[in-house]
This record gives structure tokens, sequence and C-alpha cells, in this order.
């Protein structure tokens, strides 16, 4: 986008930023606080081998407004950002580079070739993003990042998991978990709760299980009939009543099937009758031919406890036939129920989720797990073993990097026991203050409350590798090792090379102790895991930077979206819970997400928000940060916020640009008077009640904004500011104006200035952490020569002064009173313009100064007015509308002001400019209204002489007042 097209406010952000380069505010600013009180903050790392996008410009916004403002307050804020490198995103996007998918094809490319792509590209677009942090107006320490990769960081999660199985809670278990059968690889539980998907089209499939010695069908239900050859067990549930009914198929055949009798309603057709009812524990025992020949099924361990009849309080009646289908491979509460009762586990779908051979029936196989519904339904019903094939919708996981449908998978991994530690959990929770506070026992809390154990080995390949050496001939012999130091004693070698400890080189070390042999473990550690060893990671604890380790844990503020409350904040939680029985942070802001203008997520595919570069350019990124942070819904109930582009406008227009004019109205009065602060950065005292009152709301507004910001309610601190704008520029400076335009350089002047000159750079300091461009441009721009701080971000924050409640009461019912009168006016049609007879107001008690008459007499253009005082009546205001020849006269020499000022503007003359005026007309009552009036008009436009003869003096207009003619000459005197 060229120049021309970048907004006046775009610009001056951009000369801002070269300031800022250039004299090393940001160094600046963290230098003379150095020793001061330590205010820490983490960084949540974002992934930087994709592009930033639109939806970052929130969470980088409540980051940097948040640490400016604590700076301001004095406290020491060392900022470096972080960065996420390891994991399925990178793996999963170096797959697509080189066109590989799945395990087998990464093996054959080769495993270092992979890994070294990985690592080539998770800085890729480390620029891009800098450059949006930055334009943003994000102050960090660049240059000094820390990267999950860092060889440092990997070490101290090293230490972090020998710590967590020397406490007893590391185990490896053959569980079923969630499981991506592309990227082969078991998820965690929070990562499969981030992948959920409703409405999902699946199979609802009721299928026979031939009873071996009766005559009768237990009829089961399924949505996964991929599932069904793996099938090793029938459970029922042992307080249900089942019934066997006697029904007749489509071809009139009779047959006899077995269901819960609350499930009745399930049977498609009513021509059927109950032969008999029995209890679901009658059942139990009783055995069933398999619907499928697997092949080696009846040599695995526990083979004479397959296709039988088990109770189990897990079974549905909700929906279903109260006939459960068990398959240990794939389900949790299978795999439980086969480990109870020693039933094996029949995997007829290989790690990449396949369907295997050997089932006895051939055509599924080779297939995804998936795709292979279709062909087993078909098969069954040729075998007459469907009773009814539907299809339905729920919700299912899906895996949240690569989209594929997940499954549940026996498999053997790495445990954390976080189950076990629940209530140190929500103990050390207590502690945490949240924003917005009910996710503290809401979403947060409950989510401990449920926890369960975390799986936390990857069978992947870019990632730190797990540190845990198993004895070759024993695998319930294994050792976690804590430090490189420690590895190479163990290995028995002081020069082995560790300076790169990812795979494959890592998995050449072994480890030979009594005797003995140890192999690392394939696995990876899961990368919520280091990003929630953050904390000991970036400082490279315990092995150096203890004490900087200390004064930094725990974070006195961290800030994420919304659905990092289990993911991020729950991962840190547990692994500081674990190692230091503490909370990994005190405060915790959440913010929500910001959608389209159309309440659709934002979607580079839909175009439904603007490119942010284009938002720089046009309303700038001042405007942006407050429109977000002013958002409650973003960030202060951590809800969905729409973006919408004309809000953006509009605040940018109602709320900075209202800063602007009344700056450079300002500036074009103290240019003219060469005017300056007598005593910059002390509050001044006046004796006009128009100062007093614009002193009071600024002291009240900065108590407002102190007290809401240390309690990080961004979006509430905020708004008290906007409308301290709006009162300095629609009330002060309009009732002030004419303060400003007197020729003497009297006192009143004088107190109108410092009122005004203190009042912005107030404000300048009040905006500076949320709008830290145009605040600081303004702050430069006003203190300059002053021995002020060079930028407002070198300022400390404002202390209140003592705010006069009475005055600040006094105003807003004048206001009212006022709007009261004016609306009086156009009741009855009468100009603001034409003068009229005072009014009677009537107060409750005396007014706190008697500035206010003359506010209020101004305002209204009214004659004085009648003040009572009256404990019984409530306060209010009577007009009188009755327009007098007098008033009428008035009326029309206002109307004639209105015209001269109007005409110097045509004329080109500059507001102080002294002029020679002529007004002639030949209506009788105009011409009385000049001559009466003539000293106001001429004191009024500046005119040092006023002829009622025609004259031309240079500029000459006619106009029509009260309908009726007049002619207007003037030059410059
Ligand atoms: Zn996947």
């Amino acid at each position: 986008m060229s120049d021309q097209q970048k907004s006046n406010l775009a610009a001056i952000e951009e000369s801002i930023l070269a300031l800022w380069q250039k004299e090393h505010t940001f160094e600046k600013s963290l230098k003379q606080r150095e020793g001061g009180k330590y205010f820490s903050f983490y960084d949540g790392p974002p992934f930087a081998n994709g592009l930033p996008h639109f939806g970052h410009s929130l969470v980088t916004s409540i980051k940097d407004a948040v640490l400016r403002y604590k700076t301001m307050r004095g406290y020491y804020v060392p900022r470096r950002n972080g960065w996420d490198c390891h994991g399925l995103p990178v793996e999963y996007a170096i797959e697509k580079d080189f066109g590989v998918s799945g395990k087998k094809q990464i093996l054959e490319l080769g495993l270092e070739k992979f890994n070294n792509a990985c690592r080539d590209s998770i800085f890729k677009y480390k620029g891009e993003w800098e450059i949006l942090l930055q334009r943003l107006g994000r102050w960090s320490d660049y240059d000094n990042y820390y990267a999950t990769v860092d060889n440092t960081y990997t070490e101290s999660v090293w230490w972090a998991l020998s710590q967590i199985n020397d406490k007893g809670l590391l185990y490896r278990g053959f569980k079923s978990t969630a499981y991506c059968p592309r990227c082969e690889t078991p998820l965690s539980n929070f990562e499969v709760n981030d992948g959920y998907k409703d409405n999902v089209s699946d199979p609802s499939l009721y299928v026979k299980f031939k009873l071996k010695d009766e005559e009768a069908f237990l009829l089961g239900w399924t949505t996964t009939p991929w599932s069904l050859p793996g099938n090793a067990a029938i459970a029922v549930n042992p307080e249900e009543v089942y019934v066997y009914v006697r029904l007749k198929d489509d071809d009139g055949k009779e047959e006899t099937v077995v269901l819960a009798e609350k499930r009745l309603e399930i049977l498609s057709s009513s021509d059927y009758h109950i032969e008999k009812e029995v209890k679901g524990t009658e059942l139990v025992g009783k055995e069933y031919d398999p619907l499928f020949k697997v092949d080696d099924a009846k040599n695995l361990e526990g083979a004479e406890n397959l296709y039988k009849v088990w109770t189990a309080d897990f079974v549905s009646i909700d929906d279903g036939t109260g006939v459960l289908h068990v398959a240990p491979a794939f389900g949790e509460d299978d795999l439980n129920l086969g480990q109870d009762n020693n039933v094996p586990v029949i995997k007829t779908i290989d790690a990449s989720g396949k369907v295997t051979g050997g089932i006895g029936y051939d055509e599924a196989k080779g297939m995804f797990f998936k795709k292979a519904d279709k062909y087993i339904i078909e098969h069954l019903a040729k075998l007459n073993r469907v009773y009814a094939a539907e299809t339905f919708t729920h919700t299912y996981p899906f895996c949240w990097r690569c989209d594929t449908p997940l499954m549940y998978y026996a498999i053997s991994s790495w445990f954390i026991k976080v189950s076990a530690i629940r209530e140190q959990l929500l103990k050390t929770a207590e502690e945490i203050n949240w924003v917005p506070e009910h996710i503290k026992n809401g979403r947060f809390g409950k989510w401990l409350e449920g926890a369960r154990d975390w799986s936390v080995s990857r069978n992947r390949y870019w990632g730190a590798p797990m540190p845990v050496w198993v004895n070759e001939d024993d695998e319930d012999d294994y050792m976690v090792v804590d430090s490189y130091d420690k590895l190479k004693e163990l290995a028995g070698d002081e020069t082995l090379d560790l300076s790169d400890v990812h795979r494959p080189k890592i998995d050449d070390v072994v480890i030979k102790k009594d005797g003995k042999t140890y192999r690392r473990v394939e696995e990876v550690l899961d990368c919520w895991f280091e990003s929630g060893c953050m904390s000991i990671g970036q400082q490279h604890y315990p092995f150096e930077n203890k004490e900087t380790f200390k004064s930094t844990f725990p974070a006195d503020f961290i800030i994420e979206g919304l659905d990092q409350t289990r993911l991020w904040f729950y991962v840190q939680h547990v692994v500081s819970t674990i190692l230091f029985d503490s909370p990994a942070y005190k405060n915790v802001v959440v913010n929500g997400m910001i959608m389209a203008g159309d309440g659709q997520k934002l979607s580079k595919r839909l175009k439904n928000y603007p490119p942010v570069e284009e938002v720089f350019q046009d309303e700038g990124a001042d405007s942006l940060r407050l429109f977000l942070l002013s958002s409650t819904q973003a960030t202060q109930t951590a809800d969905y916020m729409r973006f919408d582009r004309s809000s953006l406008k509009d605040l940018n227009r109602n709320v900075l640009g209202t800063l602007m004019n009344s700056y450079r109205f300002f500036k074009m009065y103290a240019d003219i008077d060469d005017w300056k602060p007598s005593k910059p950065g002390v509050e001044p005292k006046s004796t006009n009640v128009l100062d007093q009152w614009m002193l009071a709301r600024l002291n009240e507004t900065i108590e407002e904004v102190t007290t809401l910001a240390d309690n990080f309610k961004l979006a509430h601190a905020i708004q008290p500011i906007f409308a301290l704008i709006d009162d300095m520029s629609n009330w002060y400076i309009r009732r002030s104006r004419r303060r400003f335009w007197k020729t003497e350089d009297d006192t009143d002047k004088q107190q109108a200035y410092e009122t005004l000159w203190y009042t912005l750079t107030r404000l300048c300091q009040l905006l500076a952490p949320w709008a830290p461009f145009l605040s600081d441009h303004l702050w430069r721009e006003l203190t300059e020569g002053l021995g002020m701080p060079q930028s407002v971000h070198l300022s400390d924050w404002p202390e209140a002064g003592i705010k006069d409640q009475a005055m600040l009461d006094d105003m807003e019912m004048m206001r009212t009173m006022i709007n009261l009168g004016l609306s009086g006016r156009a009741d009855n049609g009468i100009k603001v313009r034409q003068p009229l007879p005072g009014p009677i107001v009537t107060t409750k008690r005396q007014l706190s100064s008697n500035g206010f008459k003359s506010i209020l007499e101004e305002e209204l253009n009214v004659k004085p007015a009648t003040y009572v005082v009256s404990a019984t009546k409530p306060n209010g205001i009577t007009m009188n509308f009755e327009i007098t020849p007098e008033l009428k006269r008035e009326g029309i020499m206002r109307e004639i002001v209105r015209h001269v000022q109007n005409a110097r503007k045509k004329a080109e003359l500059n507001v102080d400019d002294r002029i020679e005026l002529s007004l002639v007309s030949n209506d009788n009552s105009i011409s009385e209204a000049i001559k009466e009036h003539a000293d106001t008009i001429k004191s009024e436009t500046l005119a040092t002489t006023l002829s009622i003869t025609k004259k031309d003096l240079g500029y000459q207009e006619e106009v029509k007042v009260e309908g009726e003619m007049l002619e207007i000459s003037l030059k410059k005197a």
C-alpha cells in the first residue's frame, strides 16, 4: 500500500516505532526499573512454523498492555517471547512438504533427514511473527527468546520427568487411549477434548450374536462396525431385566432376539411377543458364536474366556439395546472389562488404522478402519447377522492436528499418574486469581476434579526424547535420566556428544550396568509436557539461573485464550504442582475468541475479516488494540467477540479522532500565545469552576482506571478513559472555548491553559499501556523542552489527586437540567440562539460554586436564573419561553455574529485577525439590533470598526437574517 493511502494515524505510529528503535525506549524503560519489584510474565509459546493470523492480535495486545502498565506502576518487567518447536504441528507440515504420510514412509525417508527438515522449518515464519508483534506495539526482548528446541530446555524437561518418576508418578501402562491412526500416536485426553466435531454421520448397526446352546440371538448395537472383528465379549447390565422376543422378519421368517426390556422401543415392528423375562445376571456365562473367525484368537492367553456374556455397570440403557459389544482393543471400558476377567485383546486394526487380514473375511483387508464399515455391514448382512442398519449423527473426536477421525486403541505408553494428585492440584489451584473469576471453580476447577492420567509419550520423531532407558531383558527395569552429565556417566563415556539430543542420534546411546544392557525407549515426549515445563525450561533450571528462577516463579501473570484452560494452563499447573507443590502462576487472564463480523470463525478462505496490515494502514494499531481490549466479551468474560470493522472505525473517530482534535485545539492557541506550562507535572489550581470540575473528573478517572487495571479488568479499565476524552472535548473544551480567545493574558486564560495541558498529558499516560503510539506522540509534543521523560512510557503512572465529589455531583446535576431546558426549547420550536428570560432552578442544597450558574445560563442562552434551595422539592428547572422585543433583537444579533464568523472563514482570515466590518440592512429590527449591540458584535467578531453605511471593504456577501437581507463586508484591519 502506498504512503498516500496511509492514514495520518498510521504515519504517526510508524514514526513512533522508528523513534523507539532509535532511542532504545524499551531498553530504557527496563533499565530505569532495575532493582524495583519484579513482575514475572510467562509467554505462552506459539509455533513459528505457521503464519500469525488476525486472532493473535488480541492476545498480543493484552500481553503488551498489561506489561507496559506494570512498568509504569514501577515494576521491573523483563519480557522475552517463547517459541514452541516440537511435536505434531511441525511433523505434520514436514510430512506434507516431503509428500509422505505415516511412519513407514518417514522411516523410508530417514529419520535424520526428516528431523533436520523439522529443525529447519521451526523458525520459518519467526520474522513474520516479529513484524506483526512489533507493528502491534508489543515490546519484548526479541533476540533473547526461549525455544522448546533448545538443548538446555530439553535438559530441564528431562530433569522434570525424572523428578516425577522419583515421586512414583510415572508409569508404563497398556491402556486404551485416544489414538490418531494417521499420526500413529496416542493423544492425551485434553488434546482429544480440543478436536470434537458435532453432527458426524456414522452407521448405527443392530447386529445379532447367535447364542451357542439356544435358538436365540443377543441383539447388540454399535456405531463402529469396523470394531466388530475385534469383538471378544458381550456385556449386559446386571440391574436390568432382559426379554426374549419372538418376532417376524420381512420375509415372514420367525426368530428370537434378546435385549433389555427398557429398549423394546427400538424394534422396528410391533409384531412381536415376549417369550420370557430374565435378569441381566442370568445371562452371565452364556456363550455365543463369534461373528468373525479371527485366525490366532484361539492361541491368545485367556482364549478360553472369549465370546461369553459378562455383566458391567457401564452398559447403557439410554441408547442401543442394553447388550454391549465389547472389543478390548478399541475401547477404554472394553479393555478394563477384558483385563478384569482375563479376556484377551484381539487386534484387527494395525497401528496405522488399517484392517488386518486373518479375520475370516478379506474384502476389507488393508482398508482404513472407517472406510471398512460399509463392507463389514454387507458381509454380516449376507450371513443374516444384521437386524437393522441405519445412519445417525453424533459428536466424534478428530485429530486436532491432521483432522483424521480418532479411534480408541489399546497400546503401551507412559503415563503421569495425575489422578493420584487431584487433591493437591485443587489445593495449589486455590492460590490462583482468575479473570474471569468463574473459570477458577468452573471450567478449570471441574477439569482438575476429574483429572485423568496423562499419556506423555508419543510414538513420534520430532520432540524431546524420553530420557528412559529400559533393560532389554526386563521391561520393568528402567531408569529415567535427569541430566546430560548423568547420561555420560551411565554410558561410561565422558566425551559423549550431547549437543543435540534429538532422534536418531540419541537412540544409539546404550547404558551397560551390572551386566545388563539398557536401551532408550523409542518414544518422544508429548510437546504439551514440554510447554508445561516452560518455567524451568526457559531458565535451564536447576542447572543454571537458580536465583532468576526464584524471582520468576511462580509467574505474576499469564494470559492466553480460553482453549488453553485445559491445555497450557493445565499442563503447567500439573508440572509445577508435582515439582514444587505450587501453582505456576498467580494471576491468569483468559481472553475470548475473535469471531468475524458475520459470527463465523475467522476464515482465510471466506475472507470474512480484513488483512491486519490493512487495519494497521487505515485505523492503525492503537485503534485495533483499543477496540479489542475494551471489548468486555473478549477480555472480561472470555466470551466470543465479533470483529466488526465499522465499530473499529467508530472508535477510531470518536475516541482517537476526538483526542486529536482536542490536542489540535490546544496547540493552535498555545502556538498563538507561545504558551508553556508554569509548573509541569504539578496539578494546577484554578478559581474557574470548569477547571475545577475537569481536574476532579481527571482524578476520578485515574482512580478508577488504576483500581481496575490492578485487578486485570482491562475492558472496564479502558471505558472510563473514553468517557474522560468525551467530557474533555465535548464539555470542557466546548464550554471553555472563549477563554482561549481572549486577547489579554489574564488569569482565567492562564488557568484554562494549565488545566487543559495537564489533562492532556495525564490522558496520554492513562492511554499509554493500551494505545502506546498516539499517547507517546502527543506526550512528546506536549512536553517537549520541559525536562520531562522523553517518552510517556518512561513516565510513572499518574497518582490520583483529590477528587472533589460535590463538584462532580453538581456538574452532573447542572448538565441534567441543561438537557431538560434544551429539550423544552426544542419542544417549543425555539432556536438556542434566541435568548430567553431567566428560568427557575430548584436544588436540594446550595451549589458548591456559583460558577455553575453562568454555565447553565450560557448553555441555555437565558437571562440570569432564579435559584431556589428546597429540601422538600426535587431538583428541577422551569423554563420561561416568553420572547420580549429586546430578547428578539438580541437573538437577531446572535444570528448576525454567526454570519460574520462564517464570512471571516470564507475570507480565509486567521482566528486572531482583527477586521474592519460593515453591516447594512433595510430592515428596521435588524438595523436596530446592530445599533443596540454594536459593542458585542465588534468584540465577538474581533472588529476594530463597525460601519452601518454601505462600504466595499474587499470581502462582500449577502445573507438572510429572519428572512430579511443583510449585506456583510469586511477586510483584515
Ligand atoms: Zn493425526
